[in-house]
Order: C-alpha cells, then sequence, then structure tokens
C-alpha cells in the first residue's frame, strides 16, 4: 500500500497558525509603520495611534478598558510581571498567595523565585480531572491572603476552572485575584468583568497570532509595578520600544476571536471523534481530558491521552515522521522528558506521564487530517510496519531533511548528479550497489529514498520493504521534483554533506 504524507498540526496548545489576515496586517505595519512611538514627527504619531487602536481592540476582546491592558512581550512576562507586582504591593499581614498545581511553568516558577523571597506560597489540590478542589481552597484562603491565582483552562488536559466562583471567595476574604486566561482565549469566552478577575495574562501566539506579543490585564485603580525598567513606554509599566507590528497582529488575532469561537462547535466533534476512534483502536487508553462529561468544563480543542505501554518521546517521532505534530503532556515538557506536574497531580505515574500525548486541534484541522490521524495512529498502535510513504517535494523541507531520525539515500547515476544536485545529508549509492550492502542501512531510522525523476525510489522502497525495513518513504518527482518545488533549498543545500554509503562504513564513527 502507498499513502501520502500530509502534514497535521496537532500542536494548537503549543502555537498557533498565524492567520492569513494577521500576516497581511503584521506586513503592512512593518512597512508602513515602522516609527517608533516615543519619537516626534508623524510617522511616530502614526505608530501612536497604531497602538492606541491595537489597545482597544485587544482589550474590547476581553471586556476590558484599554487603559486596564499593559502590552508585554508573551504572557510569561504578563504572569511575571503580575505576580511579582503582587508580591510586593501586598501589605506585610497579607504575604500569602495561593495557587494551584496545574498552573504554567511562568507561574510555578515565579512562584518559587517569590517563596525564596519571603512570600508564603500554598498550592491547593487538584482531582482527578484537574478541578480545583473546592473545599480545599476554602480551607486555605483567608485574610492573610494577599493573592489567588489560578488559570482558567489548563494547556495540557484543557480542564476550565471556575473562576467567578474562586474570584468571589478571594474578594469575600480581601484577597486579589489572578487568573492566566492564555489557553482560554479563542477557544471559550473571556471577559474579564465576568470572570471577576483583577489580573490576567494573555498570549497572542496562541491565538493564530504572532509570538512575541501579549498583555497583562490589570483592573482599574490596582497597583501595579514594572518588571521591565527603564523607559516610559506602556505608561511607565513596561519599558522597551513597542513591537508594532507585534502588537498589530494582536489585535488583528483578536478580531479573528468571534471566528474562532464560532468553530468550538465542529472542533469539539472532532476532537471527541479523535477520542473515539483513539479508545477503540486502543481500549486501554486513557483519555485525561475531562471530553465533555457533564460537569466537567474544559476547552474544546485538547485531549490528553495515556497509551499504556507505549512511549510518549517514541510515539511523536512516528507521528512526525508521517507529518503530524503532537506533543508530549505539553510542549515545555518535551525535550527534557521529565513527567509533567499537570500529570502528576491529576493522579498519573511517572511512566504513565510519558506515555501520554496531547493532540490539541484549532479551527484549521479538517476531518480529513483527524481520520488520516487515526490510520497512522493505528499503525504505530498495532506495531505494523509503515507502508511506503510518498513525500512531495513541498514536504522536503529543512524539518524532514535535518531530522536526525531521516537518513537519506541517493540511489543514482554518478552522471545523473552532475546534472542535479541531491538532497543534503544524503547517502550516495546505486540500486544495485545498495542490494548487496542492506547491512549499511540503519533500520532503526526513517529511510527517505531519493533517485533523478521519482522512478526507481518507490522501487527501491517496495525492494527494501521486502527485506524486512519498516519505515521507508520516497520523494515523488525525484531531485528533479526537489529542485522545481524548493529552488531556494536547492540552492542552499543541494549537494551538501553528501556521503558515500559504502565508504561510510569502511570509517569507524
Ligand atoms: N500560560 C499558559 C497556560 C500557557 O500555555 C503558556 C504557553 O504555553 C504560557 C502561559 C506562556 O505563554 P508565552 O509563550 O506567550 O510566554
Amino acid at each position: 500500500m502507498l499513502i501520502f504524507r500530509r502534514k497535521v498540526y496537532l500542536d494548537n496548545n503549543a502555537t498557533t497558525m498565524i492567520a492569513p489576515d494577521v500576516c497581511r496586517i503584521m506586513e503592512k505595519t512593518m512597512r508602513n509603520c515602522y516609527g517608533n512611538p516615543s519619537s516626534n514627527y508623524r510617522d511616530a504619531r502614526d505608530a501612536v495611534m497604531l497602538l492606541d487602536s491595537c489597545r482597544k481592540i485587544v482589550a474590547q476582546s476581553i471586556g476590558a478598558l484599554p487603559e486596564e491592558i499593559i502590552f508585554t512581550g508573551c504572557a510569561s512576562e504578563s504572569n511575571n510581571q503580575l505576580l511579582f507586582s503582587c508580591a510586593e504591593n501586598a501589605p506585610p499581614e497579607k504575604n500569602v498567595i495561593i495557587s494551584s498545581p496545574i498552573e504554567h511553568p511562568s507561574v510555578i516558577k515565579a512562584l518559587e523565585f517569590l517563596q525564596k523571597q519571603g512570600t508564603v506560597v500554598r498550592y491547593c489540590p487538584v482531582d482527578n480531572r484537574g478541578r480545583i478542589v473546592w473545599d480545599a481552597l476554602v480551607s486555605l484562603v483567608d485574610n492573610t491572603t494577599a493573592l489567588v491565582c489560578v488559570m482558567y483552562a489548563n494547556n495540557e488536559t484543557g480542564v476550565l476552572q471556575d473562576i467567578p466562583g474562586i474570584a468571589r471567595l478571594a474578594h469575600q476574604n480581601g484577597a486579589l485575584m489572578m487568573s492566566d486566561c492564555v489557553q482560554a482565549l479563542g477557544k471559550t469566552a473571556v471577559n474579564v468583568q465576568e470572570l471577576g478577575v483583577d489580573f490576567a495574562s494573555f498570549s497572542a501566539h496562541k491565538i493564530h497570532g504572532p509570538k512575541g506579543a501579549g498583555a497583562a490585564f490589570v483592573r482599574s485603580g490596582l497597583p501595579v509595578v514594572p518588571f521591565i525598567h527603564g523607559g516610559h513606554q506602556e505608561n511607565g509599566l513596561r519599558a522597551g520600544t513597542e513591537s508594532t507590528h507585534n502588537i498589530a497582529g494582536f489585535a488583528e488575532a483578536c478580531r479573528h476571536i468571534p471566528q474562532s469561537l464560532a468553530a468550538a462547535g465542529r472542533i469539539t466533534r472532532l476532537r471527541n471523534e479523535l477520542a473515539a476512534g483513539i479508545q477503540k483502536l486502543l481500549p486501554s487508553a486513557r483519555i485525561n481530558s475531562p471530553c465533555g462529561a457533564a460537569g466537567q468544563p474544559a476547552l474544546c480543542n485538547t485531549l490528553s491521552v495515556t497509551f499504556p505501554g507505549f512511549d510518549a518521546a517514541e510515539a511523536i517521532g512516528f507521528l512526525d515522521y508521517s507529518g503530524i505534530c503532537v506533543s508530549a503532556g505539553s510542549a515545555c515538557n518535551t525535550s527534557a522528558n521529565e513527567p509533567s506536574p499537570v500529570l502528576k497531580a491529576i493522579g498519573l505515574s511517572d511512566e504513565e506521564s510519558r506515555q501520554t500525548l496531547r493532540f490539541s486541534l484549532s479551527e484549521y484541522t479538517a476531518s480529513g487530517q483527524i481520520a488520516y490521524t487515526l490510520n497512522i495512529l493505528r499503525d504505530y498502535l498495532e506495531r505494523r510496519a509503515l507502508p511506503v510513504t510518498l513525500v512531495h517535494p513541498n514536504q522536503a523541507d529543512e524539518s524532514l531533511l535535518f531530522n536526525e531520525h531521516t537518513f537519506i539515500v541517493d540511489v543514482r547515476f554518478w552522471y545523473d548528479r552532475k546534472i542535479l544536485k541531491g538532497l543534503p545529508r544524503s547517502h550516495e549509492t546505486s540500486f544495485a550497489e545498495l542490494r548487496t550492502h542492506l547491512d549499511m542501512l540503519p533500520r532503526h531510522k526513517n529511510i527517505l529514498i531519493i533517485c533523478q525523476g521519482g522512478t526507481i525510489s518507490p522501487i527501491v522502497a517496495y525492494f527494501l520493504r521486502s527485506k524486512g525495513f519498516k519505515n521507508l518513504s520516497f520523494v515523488a518527482g525525484g531531485a528533479a521534483g526537489w529542485k522545481l518545488f524548493q529552488p531556494e533549498l536547492y540552492n542552499k543545500y543541494g549537494g551538501n554533506d553528501k556521503q558515500p554509503l559504502i565508504k561510510q562504513k569502511a570509517e569507524p564513527a
């Protein structure tokens, strides 16, 4: 069987694709509105006006006033600024911050820092669905509490908290309420008035906006101190020349929120389809996200699943090879392969945590992509040999070519190589030579085969498959197709780092 390699992006809680309108506005801003808002001429005044209008749009999208918005570089910065500011402004008799163990690291690490400076931090436990244990919270919050800090939506499981209820409890005890609303925005309605929060954080790149733009909401009249010092920007609360094009992109992404919210029903259906499909493939799979269970509110797009007996890192590599992007627990934990504290907090063991994948969808996820993902997952879970995969030359990009798991074999005649350069990092051989040197090929890697025009490589792929090789693919159209579809990559990398397959073995590694 031959399957087409597709691109399926299911890691929208890590970051999102920039919406086309956002790209357009950012480009226009970079071209036409590059003045420094702090200068004194017309271009600068245009930039100031742009910032004003963006602030209004961002504020409006969360039910705030424009003067309640501080533009920051990212939500991690917003979280740090708000927490440090609360700790600094709290009276000595109120030096306790209550939070939860499932907060984003930009909250947890900031709290750990504040703890070393003398702030008392207490964590309210969550239940096995990740919801705050209400009775525990009630017993923790009292008149020594300066701040209750609980995220609205969790990035790993998608669980939503009862922020209005928690805010009421905080206020009844004379404490302030902060909520990290990064994952909630664009996926569920966010209105800071209705949530009753005093502080909140937001990030543009989670809502189809650019990386490098965030916002902190500070309720009017509440004191706040800068985190970055050295400039009058943002009313003296955030020094640094404003990133006007990023802020313009952020505002455009906020304009796009109603469209995202309108897609929530469809996204929920796709998420549920994926969950049901996985459960059918592997009945022992554990769904960690509260997917629509009554009384368990959760984001429409997030699906955390534990696959007993399967290693998440390996699964990610397998899915990546098939063009599917997912993450283990959360993006922040992937590279270290540390068990996720969030999954631990909801009762998973370290082993279960390392067997957990997070799928996060967006309005751009298509139903065919879910079906494709389930097909690939079936191959993985049934530990089947992968069918040979056809890679379109468009997909032979840097991420595939420079992937450490990819081993590229160039099966062309020497005179063909004089006409067209090959893929970078390719191991040169002829089909005849390859047949007698199969031991040169690493069986644990993904073998990508390329030939001159795309005719010999599938034959080679199927030959290797008959010899027990599993992860095989070939570039459709061969080197000619790659040059045609990827002229920039061809000029930049074509023929780089090539190695003869045979000589490689002769030389010790
Ligand atoms: N808060 C939550 C819940 C997040 O998921 C993230 C990013 O993953 C952040 C904060 C940090 O956002 P940023 O990347 O803008 O710093």
